[in-house]
């Protein structure tokens, strides 16, 4: 288990553990705050990150950038990262022993953030925490839009899936399910913020999240 994030990034960024490091322009470790309360958790880079080396940057990062937005969170105040690190060739679907392979830097970085809340985007994602925290996500269109509680290494989190923002981006269709669960995640890190104390100076509320906390935390006194 890696102790420090230096360490841990440049382990990402040379590993060769599959086969992957072969085909991948640049490993993608993650990018956001390290000290974030939410969480989210893709699948794979794609094409644009595997150039860029920066998760959720093409259309479907977009499409998540504006949601968080649309809701008053903004991109650098939450972690996103993928279950593997690589792009698949052809963005193919992750393969168990690549992802078996690339597991340890994601369970790192879950115990160096301690989110309260984790998003899963996507099957791969949902079925990844799901297992580990004894749940069976039978389809994501069937576990998603749920906050499942429980340990997750040693950690107590909410886990809420949802679909990919790839899904939702071409099929507009969906885009009210992928904002709902996004807002119901938004709303659980509010709850669980709530019952921590805090030794913070009360601030002004810059973020639909800062609203509904202090809110809450009024409510509560
Ligand atoms: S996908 Fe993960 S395990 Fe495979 S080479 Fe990339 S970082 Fe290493």
């Amino acid at each position: 288990m890696f102790k420090s994030w230096s360490e841990l990034e440049q382990a990402i960024i040379n590993c060769r553990k599959c086969l992957l490091y072969k085909t991948r322009r640049n490993a993608v470790p993650g990018e956001g705050s390290k000290n974030a309360k939410l969480m989210f958790i893709g699948e794979a880079p794609g094409a644009v990150e595997d150039e860029t080396g920066r998760p959720f940057v093409g259309a479907a990062g977009k499409l998540l950038t504006d949601t968080l937005e649309k809701f008053r969170l903004k991109r650098s105040e939450v972690y996103i990262t993928n279950v593997i690190k690589c792009r698949p060739p052809g963005n193919r679907d992750p393969r168990d022993e690549e992802i078996e392979n690339c597991s340890p830097y994601l369970e790192s970085q879950i115990l160096l953030i301690k989110p309260l809340v984790i998003v899963a985007l996507g099957r791969f994602a949902a079925i990844w925490l799901l297992k580990r925290m004894g749940y069976h996500c039978q389809g994501i269109m069937k576990c998603r839009g749920r906050v499942y509680k429980g340990l997750l290494l040693g950690l107590e989190v909410s886990v809420i899936p949802t679909i990919h923002p790839a899904a939702a981006l071409y099929n507009p269709r969906l885009r009210p399910i992928f904002e709902s669960d996004l807002k119901l995640a938004i709303e659980e890190m509010a709850l669980k913020e709530r019952k921590i104390p805090s030794s913070k100076p009360k601030a002004k509320p810059k973020s639909l999240l800062d609203f509904i906390s202090l809110s809450a935390r009024k409510d509560h006194n």
